[in-house]
């Protein structure tokens, strides 16, 4: 029995979700799969938790699980569960990457995808769970696809083997059919169950005109005028990015200043900068005569059977908005005046945001304000806000793009689709009838596609290959995938798989067709199942296995951290907000730039390149105690810093459980590497990166212009560039390395360390 509080409980009975209880229920206790449809707002989230609670599916043989794409959403829906049902956080918990509050009480279990999929490798059978529910399927992120893939399965061996477990499907759109009529995925199609939505109408009103470049601003005229003009809501605006809704945020406060008590983080007392920097930097390094070889066959592996109880999944814990890229800043300060007699109460929301601030835009704003809340497409569907009428819809969508083929990535901003925006539309008229104005023409929706693509379909897939293997499925290939990522994806896969040794070689013998399909069925090996125990990119995992040689382990942690945490450094092209700044920025601009070169060093350190410089930053912040300031003082970017930490953290408990004997920790008063360790470190670096090899253009080449500073690589024909803001763009040496390409203006290597003629295979 739960006992909720009747202002809750007259709460809920709004929901339309609740008229569908018994024919949801009826539906659990009758298939062993379902799917529930319903429109953002419609209470799938937070009340179908609660009806499996109450028909006991949290007692008795297992909890109930419930996975969400984004840790936003696992963290706020576990804590607004627990207040509906008045029950301690003990018994309705969360998991995500670094934190959780699960407890032997627990009975309802939020968690990222990303979560699960590791449980599911420690337990196929998640005995653990009466019942999961995999929430937010339209998105169709990566993980959501594979563990539905996966449970199509799981659930059945389970009540082959007598134990029974339930699999809810749950999404904010009809277009379920990748799931409901996929053979492959479930033989008899699970029934869908359809939550009427108690939609108010929204009017939609088009511009006239697309603005191209500067739709940033347009989003302010825009809100400008709905606060002046129009009765009394919340707005709710959809921007693309992280920097972007910061700026907004900015803009917005100057222009109708809103102040309460000071919301700003008190300045913490930080340690003396420059002496931090001077002591990582007080290197006594002693001159090694002959250079140090890493002995490639001598990684750690994972002992049979045992693994980490925090292991935990990384990659797909990622946010989806690719919020972290900072883009150019358009300044504060346009023709509007600040006008204190409206205040406007403007929050940011996204991803990355701490899970304080993002609980702000469920409470109502101060009396005698309006909200507004600025957000990325975290609030397109996994949040609903309270009481929001007015949507400001900038139709467009940060995402990053690959090169199927050559792996060269970058950052787009694109349309939306129109199944997005109408999302987004929906968002006024939760409470009330309400307006979405987009700004951008009826004839520019018209050319939006209908639906986004599946994730599965727009990237690399090495570490979910990795990760399946390592659950022993070999053959890839016939997983039943909601969608397959194509059959090139799977191949380059497994070739680079193959290629760090986390595979077994396949055979050279047999007719075409059985190496073709040997070449398609690695079974994973030891190196391989340890490098699927670290919650990084594969190319990381190999480095990290490498690592314990030479006691480089803690610096390869760094490095590997730094690398696995997007955008680091404060972005210096960044173009000056305004003709006053420029000089300042162009002053700053040379300081940081200063202040790499210091990280990089010099000599035999300098080699290991953007690497080095990761590695110096990083030792830097930790020594200084990782404080805002000393990033701000120093370009970093705090969040950045702060998921670093966690990420050694968590990284040094996962390779403690693969070799114990090497027993590192983590040293906030780490020393600079040894020149000993620095060349070895670049060995490991190779060992992780040798398919990302390139070779200086030498001999006639570099009488093309084009070439001359340019380097060849195996995949591209047209050359790849080392970035002026890199360690190595002087250096030019003759073989490199590289994270990654990122076509910008240039293709440029970013990640970028030297590497020995001599040492490459
Ligand atoms: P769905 O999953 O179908 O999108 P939810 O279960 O997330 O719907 O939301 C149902 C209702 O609960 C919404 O009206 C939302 O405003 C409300 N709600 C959700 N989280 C909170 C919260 N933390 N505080 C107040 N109301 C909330
Ligand atoms: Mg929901």
């Amino acid at each position: 029995p739960v006992d909720r509080l009747p202002k809750i409980q007259e709460a809920r009975l709004k929901l339309p979700v609740l008229a569908e209880e018994q024919v949801i229920m009826e539906a659990v206790r009758e298939n062993p799969c379902i799917v529930i449809c319903g429109e953002t707002g419609s209470g799938k989230t937070t009340q179908v938790p609660q009806f499996l609670y109450e028909a006991g599916y949290g007692s008795g043989r297992g909890i109930i699980g419930i996975t969400e794409p984004r840790r936003v959403a696992a963290v706020s829906m576990s804590h607004r569960v627990a207040k509906e049902m008045n029950l301690s956080t003990r018994v309705v918990s969360y998991q995500i990457r670094y934190e959780g509050n699960v407890t032997s009480d627990t009975k309802i279990k939020f968690m990222t995808d990303g979560v699960l999929l590791k449980e599911i490798q420690k337990d196929f059978l998640l005995q653990r769970y009466s019942v999961i529910i995999i929430d937010e399927a339209h998105e169709r992120s990566v993980y959501t696809d594979i563990l539905i893939g996966l449970l199509s399965r799981i659930v059945p061996l389970r009540n082959k083997k007598g134990l029974p477990m339930k699999l809810l499907v749950m999404s904010a759109t009809l277009r379920v059919e990748d799931f409901t009529e996929n053979i492959k995925l479930f033989r008899t199609p699970p029934p869908v169950i359809k939550v009427d939505a108690r939609q108010f109408p929204v009017t939609i009103h088009f511009n006239k005109r697309t603005p191209m470049d500067d739709y940033t601003g347009e989003v302010f005229q825009k809100i400008c005028k709905i606060h002046r003009m129009l009765p009394p809501g919340g707005i709710l605006v959809f921007l693309t990015g992280q920097a972007e809704v910061h700026n907004l945020c900015r803009k917005l406060r100057n222009a109708f200043p809103f102040r309460k008590g000071n919301t700003t983080t008190g300045e913490d007392a930080d340690a003396d900068t420059s002496e931090a920097m001077r002591k990582f930097k007080k290197a006594k390094q002693k001159k090694t005569v002959s250079l140090p070889r890493i002995d490639l066959d001598n990684y750690s592996a994972l002992p049979m059977d045992e693994g980490d109880e925090d292991r935990d999944a990384g990659i797909g814990d990622e946010e989806y908005d690719g919020s972290d890229l900072e883009i150019g800043d358009d300044g504060t300060s346009t023709g509007e005046k600040a006008d204190p007699s409206i205040p406007l109460y403007v929050l940011p929301l996204y991803s990355l945001l701490a899970p304080e601030q993002q609980a702000k835009v469920f409470r109502p704003p101060p009396p005698g304000t309006r909200l507004c809340v600025v957000a990325t497409n975290v609030a397109e569907t996994s949040l609903t806000i309270p009481s929001i009428k007015y949507v400001v819809d900038c139709g467009r969508v940060k995402k990053r793009f690959y090169d199927r083929v050559t792996g060269v990535s970058s950052f787009k901003v694109t349309w939306t689709s129109q199944a997005s925006a109408n999302q987004r539309a929906g968002r006024a008229g939760r409470t009330e009838p309400g307006h979405c104005y987009r700004l951008y023409s009826s004839a520019v929706f018209g050319d939006f596609s209908l639906f986004s693509e599946a994730e599965i379909t727009r990237r690399p897939v090495e570490d979910l290959v990795l990760q399946m293997k390592d659950l022993n499925i070999d053959k890839v290939v016939n997983f039943p995938f909601p969608t397959a990522p194509s059959a090139e994806a799977l191949v380059a896969a497994e070739q680079l798989l193959v290629s760090l040794g986390a595979l077994t070689e396949p055979p050279r013998t047999g007719s075409v067709k059985e190496m073709e399909q040997a070449r398609l069925s690695c079974p994973v090996t030891p190196l391989g199942r340890a490098m699927a125990s670290f919650p990084v990119a594969p190319r990381c995992a190999k480095m990290l296995a490498l690592g314990k040689q030479q006691d480089c382990l803690p610096y390869v942690i760094a490095v590997v951290a730094a690398m696995t945490v997007r955008e680091i450094f404060e972005d210096l092209d960044r173009p000056a907000p305004s003709e006053d700044e420029s000089s300042k920025l162009s002053q700053r601009r040379a300081r940081l730039t200063q202040m790499r070169r210091l990280w990089a060093g010099q000599g035999a350190s300098l080699l290991l390149g953007d690497l080095m410089v990761m590695l110096g930053a990083v030792g830097a912040c930790e020594f200084a105690g990782c404080t805002p300031k000393f990033c701000e003082d120093n370009g970093l970017r705090y969040k950045a810093m702060v998921e670093i930490r966690r990420l050694r953290g968590q990284l040094t408990n996962a390779v403690n459980a693969v070799c114990s004997e090497v027993g590192v920790f983590v040293n906030p008063k780490m020393t600079p590497p040894t020149e000993h360790q620095v060349v070895c470190l670049r060995q490991i670096v190779l060992a992780g990166l040798g398919d990302h090899l390139a070779r200086r253009a030498q001999g006639e080449d570099m009488l093309d212009p084009k070439l001359k500073n340019g380097y060849k690589t195996a995949l591209l024909d047209d050359p790849v560039y080392i970035h002026p803001t890199s360690a190595l763009f002087k250096t030019l040496p003759d073989f490199i390395v590289y994270q990654e390409i990122m076509e910008t203006t240039k293709m440029y290597m970013r990640g970028v360390s030297a590497v020995e003629a001599e040492w490459i295979p």
